[in-house]
C-alpha cells in the first residue's frame, strides 16, 4: 500500500514548471491547462518529491502520509 499521497492545487499553481524540472519522475506539466500534475499521486517513496515540494514557489505542492 503506498504510503504518500501527492496533491498539487492547480488554482494556486502559477506554472513555473519548477517541480517537474528537479522530480519529473513524479511531476509533469500537462499542455492543455499548462499545469503541473503527479504522475504517480500515489508513492511508496518520496524520492525527489520533497525537492519538488522546497522549490515551488508558491508552495501548492502537499504531500500527505497514509
Ligand atoms: S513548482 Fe509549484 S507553481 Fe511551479 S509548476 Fe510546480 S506546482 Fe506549479
Amino acid at each position: 500500500m503506498a504510503k504518500y499521497k501527492i496533491e498539487i492545487d492547480k488554482e494556486a499553481c502559477i506554472s513555473c514548471g519548477s517541480c517537474a524540472a528537479v522530480c519529473p519522475d513524479v511531476f509533469e506539466m500537462r499542455t492543455e491547462d499548462n499545469k503541473a500534475y503527479a504522475k504517480k499521486s500515489e508513492l511508496e517513496e518520496l524520492g525527489c518529491v520533497q525537492e519538488a515540494v522546497d522549490v515551488c514557489p508558491v508552495q501548492v505542492i502537499a504531500v500527505i502520509t497514509k
